[in-house]
């Protein structure tokens, strides 16, 4: 381990990290950092209490006990456990009390599950951590009343088999990502990007295409089994629930890489179920994080060349970078993770993940600021949005996490389940190595004017930050197998017809769930995005597991962007028989009587 006593590390180009000054106490706000801090849930439900009054927090009931609310579904196998349990999602913007929920054994169970359902009129929905914002899983207004049961992997679908001999690893898709990258790091394997929170499972990653952030760095070499991609793309091979018609059940079938029918399955936005995938990993390698806190805005997304510190160019050094604005602020929080086979003397070796504590808890100060927030001042942002930085500045310094190093994993992954409980935008602009500045000076700008006007009658519709990462696409040469082709419903999926693109840069608004105007705000950044991003400089899909197809009040609601906008935007530059409606046929193939369907799947995906 570093000794701590040192200060600051020399950075690239001679720069400190951060730009706090050594010595003094470190603050946050008027509090010194230490201030005794409340979990983040915990403030939620009490800052929060008009969203959550009424909630039902999280409990089994079975459907003999006294407090069973429901009748059971009719004829459920007796062999698997059946109960009523709470429905969460991250935001709370879905909170559902008492949905019918089961957690098979075994894939046998899943199947009698299934079976049942499609017997009864019934639809099984697949349920990992419950980390999406979107519905894809059920509707908001779902009760246990629906016809719908909930069939949680997360007990007991969890098995993981690696074989080094050709670093392949075999996991059921209720394994978290954490429990799935701890496993690999043991055999000395890893992944160059995955999501953030190590705490959903590999089933829900792979509905959506989940993705960190990674491009090469300029002259970097890419490591066998290793992809800049999404996580679907290291798939090899899947297994599926899908109807057979000789047999009139569904039973499971694998699907290699290589059979054009897998492309629909590799993303699949929980259309199907999922059992278990062998994915293509690589050797693990050694990462170092170096944060940056003192690099102005205007910098960072400037226009292209316009300074040595565009976002761009930490990309062509390290490849790998994530930068958080909180509104109302001058300096992002930039994170540059480099390659680095050997510790850098200054940095601090980190032996586990989510390293930035401070960022999983909320102020006391911070509390209060939420609260004036969501009691009717959201004015309050211009102090809430310094003092989020404040923290970051000072919980940086204090914890020496400005500069770690360590195995993949632990710098991988880093944001906790206690973090902010906050809600999002979230789309994947796809263009070239070459555009990304613009690309990124583009949305700074529209962001920055967006967020004036809105101030300028009195509205603050975001309080969170924005949040930049850049991906490479799913090329399936990645993990050495050439043109057998990507999810055809992956964001990351390359358009055949723009050869030059080769990244996704991604965009993230956070805000607050209920605050003022927050959905007019994100449908006309939606908006823009889609009439500013065209052509053959680049191209917007939405971010599946985030907020999308805004109308003035509601996410997931525009009807054109339902039906046409992002179907056409996984149809452009696609060879017929290969595209939108492809998937959407397969998936509809393997499952005609809609069992895995929900109703937000209904309107996309009819
Ligand atoms: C704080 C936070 C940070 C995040 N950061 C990132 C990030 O950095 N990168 C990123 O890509 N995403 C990120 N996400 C999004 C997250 O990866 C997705 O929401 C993911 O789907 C959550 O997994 P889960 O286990 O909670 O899935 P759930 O929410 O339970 O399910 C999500 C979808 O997957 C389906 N599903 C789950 N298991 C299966 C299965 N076995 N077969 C078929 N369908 C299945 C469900 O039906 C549903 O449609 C973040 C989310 C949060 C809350």
């Amino acid at each position: 381990m570093r000794d701590t006593s040192q200060g600051a590390a020399t950075g690239e180009g001679g720069e400190q990290p951060g730009g706090a000054q050594q010595g003094s106490t470190p603050r946050v706000g008027t509090q010194p950092v230490g201030t005794p801090e409340i979990a983040r849930r915990d403030f939620v439900k009490a800052a929060a209490a008009g969203v959550l009054a009424g909630w039902l927090p999280a409990f089994r009931v079975s459907p003999a006990s006294a407090q069973a609310t429901c009748t059971a579904p009719p004829n459920f196998p007796s062999s698997i456990a059946l109960y009523q349990q709470a429905y969460q999602n991250w935001s709370g913007e879905i909170q559902i009390s008492a949905l019918w929920t089961c957690a098979p054994q075994t894939t046998a169970d899943v199947l009698t599950v299934v079976n049942w359902a499609y017997a009864n009129g019934y639809q099984v929905r697949p349920r990992g951590m419950m980390h999406n914002w979107s519905p894809l899983t059920v509707s908001p207004t779902a009760t246990c009343g629906s016809k719908v049961v909930l069939l949680d992997t997360t007990q007991h679908l969890t098995a993981v088999s690696i074989n080094t001999a050709n670093s392949t690893v075999t996991a059921q898709t209720g394994i978290t990502m954490e429990a799935l990258l701890t496993a690999l790091e043991g055999a000395g394997l890893g992944v160059t990007a995955t999501p953030a929170p190590g705490d959903v499972t590999l089933g829900g990653v792979l509905a959506i295409d989940g993705h960190g952030t990674a491009v090469p760095a300029v002259g970097e070499q890419a490591v066998a089994g290793h992809t800049y991609g999404s996580v679907s793309n290291l798939v090899l091979s899947l297994t599926a629930v899908v109807w057979n018609s000789a047999s009139g059940q569904y039973v499971l079938r694998t699907f290699q890489r290589s059979d054009a029918q897998c492309k629909a399955f590799l993303v699949h936005l929980g259309r199907t179920l999922i059992t278990e995938v062998t994915l293509q990993v690589g050797a693990n390698q050694r990462l170092r994080c170096q944060s940056w806190f003192n690099i102005a805005a205007t910098d960072l997304f400037g226009p292209p060349g316009s300074s040595s510190k565009t976002l761009s160019s930490y990309l062509d050094r390290a490849g790998r970078v994530e930068a958080i604005w909180f509104p109302f602020t001058s300096n992002p929080w930039l994170k540059v993770w480099s390659v680095s086979p050997s510790k850098p003397p200054l940095s601090l070796e980190v032996t586990s993940p989510y390293n930035y504590s401070f960022s999983d808890t909320v102020t006391t100060a911070e509390a209060q600021l939420v609260a004036q927030i969501l009691g009717g001042d959201p004015s309050s942002v211009t102090t809430f949005g310094p003092l989020q930085y404040d923290v970051v500045a000072a919980g940086l310094v204090v914890t020496f996490t400005y500069d770690i190093w360590g195995w993949s994993k632990n710098l991988l992954l880093y944001v906790r389940p206690t973090t902010l409980r906050v809600t999002a935008n979230g789309y994947a602009v796809l263009t070239s190595r070459a555009n990304v500045q613009q690309v990124v000076n583009d949305f700074f700008t529209a962001h920055q004017a967006r967020v004036a006007a809105y101030q300028a009658v009195g509205h603050y519709p975001m309080n969170g930050p924005v949040e930049i990462r850049v991906t490479g696409l799913d090329n399936s040469a990645d993990i050495g197998l050439s043109g057998v082709g990507a999810g055809q419903l992956s964001a990351l999926r390359p358009r055949p017809d723009q050869s030059a693109w080769n990244v996704a840069v991604w965009f993230d608004i956070l805000t607050i769930p209920g605050t003022p105007t927050a959905e007019q705000f994100y449908r006309e950044t939606e908006q823009w995005m889609l009439s500013h991003y065209t052509g053959s400089y680049a191209a917007v899909r939405p971010e599946w597991s985030k907020g999308w197809a805004y109308t003035t009040t509601a996410a997931w609601s525009d009807p054109t962007m339902l039906t046409t906008t992002i179907p056409n935007a996984y149809r452009t530059g696609q060879a017929k028989g290969d595209n939108w409606d492809t998937a959407l046929a397969t998936l509809d193939k393997y499952d005609p009587y809609r069992v895995f369907a929900s109703p937000l799947l209904n309107a996309l995906a009819p």
